[in-house]
């Protein structure tokens, strides 16, 4: 008997059917003898409609009512998920993430979760009850509702795994499992046995939709299994877990591409200490995450400085940036919404050389001109212009053998 934790997402729970299916799909796992906890997303689309009325309402709405407005789509989905299983005879509790409760910081839209108090949902489950729980959203400690960020019902179950120490967390989704790229750009691309954290983190980070990037850190630092499979068919999924000797092996595992961020340069900043602190710091105060950050040599004792934030945070970044530029007579602030971050990911870029020549190579033969270039210790990241973004990604797919017919490790 284990104590399994379920996450099914926006599509799985799309409308009354498919929440009756999910109902199915988790009442037979109870009936193997397993305690069960479900994480739910709101019904696909939901999500948007709150957001863009938030946004209707007010410019720059977030806050702490934007959080009350986009919380609500999962309210309704944990109660519909309550409902179908009581209606199959199972017994079930739905939860919100305040009644958990799941307690997080006050950062409003994207709230980390610092503690989950495990024994309401305890004692549920040793009643023979399942649990079902609404992902999204927690609450501060001034009793404020908050959510996750985008995408941060996978989040709400894998911390929820690690508070309950859940033998596995499977996230249920509307594809099989975890890919060498997005199959809708190379139709050649495979799904991957297992992948270890730190290229999901990568991955995930990198634009790759299946996981939301916090909930990979989350399962890392708990070591949490994590199996991500469909809510629709029976087939295997892909297992996130710990790196091993196999995954070191393979040079690049997967290619990845966002195009969701824009990019900021800062021309002619006289080059001194404290500059980047101080472009810097405004944006930190709001919030916003800075992603690549180029500095040029100088020239006359000035110099050009490029970074990128989400397309979310676009807006209010340029005019703090374009306000910080003026106080430090900075020259022209230039902005570019239209590129695209290409990148490859693989734990055995550790021991392996050449990799980043290569890549750039492929985009080069393919005449792609590229922008910036960022790497880690197992990625390698470009931007690139938006319109290259499928020949980019279809040409390293290739170069680096990941199709279905190029393998040779099976992994
Ligand atoms: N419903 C939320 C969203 O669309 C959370 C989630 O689906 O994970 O971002
Ligand atoms: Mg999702």
């Amino acid at each position: 008997m284990a104590l399994i934790v379920q996450k099914y997402g926006g599509t799985s729970v799309g409308n009354v059917e498919r929440i009756r299916n999910v109902a199915i799909r988790v009442a037979q796992t109870k009936k193997k003898g397993h305690k069960v906890v479900v994480a739910v997303s709101a019904m696909s689309g939901e999500t948007n409609k709150l957001v863009s009325l938030a946004n209707q309402m007010k410019e720059f709405p977030i806050g702490r009512e934007y959080d009350v407005v986009v919380s609500t789509g999962e309210q309704v989905t944990i109660g519909l998920l309550a409902l179908a299983l009581q209606d199959l005879g199972c017994g079930a509790k739905s939860f919100l993430g305040s009644q958990v409760p799941i307690i997080t910081d006050s950062a409003f839209s994207r709230a980390r979760i610092e503690e989950i108090e495990t024994a309401g949902i305890l004692s549920e489950l040793k009643r023979g009850n399942i649990v079902v729980v609404a992902g999204f959203q927690g609450v501060d400690r001034d009793g404020n509702i908050t959510t996750l960020g985008r995408g941060g019902s996978d989040t709400t179950a894998v911390a929820l795994a690690a508070a309950l120490k859940a033998d596995v967390c499977e996230i249920y989704t509307d594809v099989e499992g975890v890919y060498t790229t997005d199959p809708n750009i190379c139709p050649d691309a495979r799904k991957l046995k297992k992948v270890s954290y730190d290229e999901m983190l990568e991955m995930a980070s990198l634009g790759a939709k299946v996981l939301q990037t916090r909930s990979v850190e989350f399962a890392k630092k708990y070591n949490v299994p994590v199996m991500v499979k469909s809510s629709f068919t029976d087939a295997e999924g892909t297992l996130v877990t710990k790196e091993d000797k196999d995954m070191e092996k393979v040079i690049v595992s997967g290619v990845t591409y966002n195009k969701d961020e824009a990019k900021i340069t800062v021309a002619k900043v006289p080059d001194r200490p404290g500059i980047a602190a101080k472009l810097f710091a405004p944006l930190t105060k709001a919030n916003i995450n800075v992603d690549m950050i180029v500095q040029n040599v100088s020239h006359d004792g000035h110099t050009d400085l490029t970074f990128t934030v989400s397309k979310a945070d676009f807006k209010k970044a340029l005019q703090l940036v374009e306000k910080t530029a003026k106080e430090m007579k900075a020259g022209k602030v230039l902005s570019d919404t239209n590129i695209a971050k290409v990148s490859i990911v693989g734990a055995g870029m550790r021991s392996h050389a050449g990799v980043a020549s290569k890549m750039f190579e492929t985009l080069s033969k393919e005449n792609v001109n590229i922008q910036m270039i960022s790497t880690s210790e197992i990625k390698i990241s470009a931007v690139v212009d938006a319109k290259y973004t499928e020949l980019a990604v279809r040409a390293l797919h290739d170069a680096f053998g990941l199709g279905k017919g190029d393998v040779e490790e099976e992994r």
